[in-house]
């Protein structure tokens, strides 16, 4: 957003300021690859200062609250920035703590998550040194970031262990408080067959009550067991702290109620919010992130200059789904369309949609150079829109 703006103002027309408490910007779809060593944290994460063009300040420092009626950001190192217009972008915070026994006994010793760096490190080790067992993946509730990233795991897990020659010594599980692999009933009906196919335990509707790291056993409310010699979790998710401090700016879960097509956050007008932050009813997930930037740069272009605000976003969202063995599917959707079979970007396109293939691997591997150098310093990924395409996709879903 940073970098797109810059390029529309002169410096003398806007200030343009980033805050962000650390220094090191993560491409989170890497901590997928970590604990199975096909990806070191080096390539990862780099600095962000790098990533913003010049002409945009940088303070490295917490955001401590939002003062709405002052139109003010006050930071933790006593600075407070003064603001027009205010994006906000902070994502989501994970909340292990908020599920009982999940920091206790067996935590990052055999109980881990892969959703920070840290955790996919220490994950990395576990696998080596794992040689049989019950290896459960599982997620506590919904909404996550990339909601396909534990089914991705599960995958991963299947053609990790049949590489190393014990994949008849480990049962596979994926345990989802869902009442199938996914959320949307096509992809859902896709991914449990290949769940299936690959000898995965799925187990549905299981909303996790306790972990006892200690014996090794995930608790539901409703009193089910499902026992683990390794558990790779998915944390609770929530806002960030400082939005529960300022007064006003998010909902229950400290996430800020946002118009789902212009961006405008609804508790301000100069106030706009984008990625994981909103509580739209889309994924979180960078691409989401990417297409809402595209609509949401226009409409801060336009609220400066009085003019009204694009209600142009759809809810677009596109997703590579590793399967393992060097395959990937693709899903690309939107509020209003699940992601159907087909192909992408058009009838004629390469890349097959909800269907293994090579090349959507190789996409997946690709579009990490794409995100360093074309979606971060702020352009557009060629041919594809922030508007879902129609085409390519097939509306009578083939039976399963
Ligand atoms: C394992 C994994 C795999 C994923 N795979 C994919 C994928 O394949 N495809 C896809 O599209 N998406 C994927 N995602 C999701 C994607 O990474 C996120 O949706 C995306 O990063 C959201 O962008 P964001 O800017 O909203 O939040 P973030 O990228 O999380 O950025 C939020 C920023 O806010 C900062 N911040 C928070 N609070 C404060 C504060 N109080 N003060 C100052 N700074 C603060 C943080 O330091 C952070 O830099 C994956 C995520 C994970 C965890």
């Amino acid at each position: 957003m940073a970098n797109r703006l810059r390029r529309r103002y002169d410096e003398d027309e806007a200030t343009i300021a980033v805050v962000d408490k650390d220094d090191r910007h993560v491409y989170q779809p890497g901590l997928l690859f970590i604990p199975f060593g096909l990806a070191d944290v080096g390539e990862i994460v780099k600095p962000r200062r790098r990533q913003l063009h010049s002409g945009i300040e940088f303070h490295e420092a917490e955001v401590d609250r939002v003062a709405l009626v002052e139109d003010r950001v006050f930071l933790d190192d006593n600075t407070t920035l003064p603001y027009d217009v205010l994006v906000i972008a902070t994502g989501v915070a994970l909340q292990p703590e908020e599920t009982e026994g999940l920091t206790g006994p067996g935590w990052r010793e055999h109980v881990f998550t892969f959703y920070d760096v840290p955790g996919a490190e220490q994950l990395a080790r576990a696998l080596a040194d794992f040689d049989g067992g019950r290896v459960v993946v599982n997620l506590i509730d919904m909404p996550i970031k990339c909601p396909v990233a534990p089914l991705e795991f599960a995958f991963l897990a299947d053609s990790y262990f049949a590489e190393r020659g014990i994949r008849d010594r480990v049962e596979l599980s994926y345990v989802t408080p869902l009442d199938g692999a996914f959320t949307k009933p096509v992809a859902s009906r896709h991914l449990a067959a290949l769940l299936a196919d690959k000898g995965i335990e799925l187990v549905t509707e299981f909303a996790v009550g306790e972990v006892d790291g200690e014996h090794g056993r995930l608790v539901s409310w409703d009193e089910r067991e499902v026992p683990f010699d390794l558990l790779v979790t998915v944390p609770l998710h929530g806002g960030t702290a400082y939005v529960g401090r300022s007064e006003g700016l998010g909902d229950a879960l400290g996430f800020v109620p946002t118009d789902p097509s212009t961006l405008q956050s609804r508790v301000r007008p100069n106030v706009f919010a984008l990625g994981d932050a909103t509580n739209l009813p889309i994924s979180k997930a960078g691409s989401v992130t990417h297409f809402e930037g595209d609509v949401l740069t226009e409409n801060v272009v336009r609220f400066l200059a009085g003019r009204e605000l694009s209600a142009s976003y759809d809810g677009h969202a596109n997703c590579f789904i590793e399967t393992g063995f060097g395959k990937a599917l693709l899903i690309d959707f939107n509020y209003e369309t699940e992601p159907l079979p087909g192909r992408f970007p058009t009838a004629a396109g390469p890349l097959p949609l909800l269907r293994e293939s090579r090349l959507n691997h190789l996409g997946k591997l690709m579009f990490q150079w794409l995100y360093w150098h074309a979606l971060l310093p702020g352009r557009d990924i060629p041919g594809i829109s922030s508007t879902m395409s129609e085409h390519g996709k097939e509306r009578q879903p083939e039976p399963v």
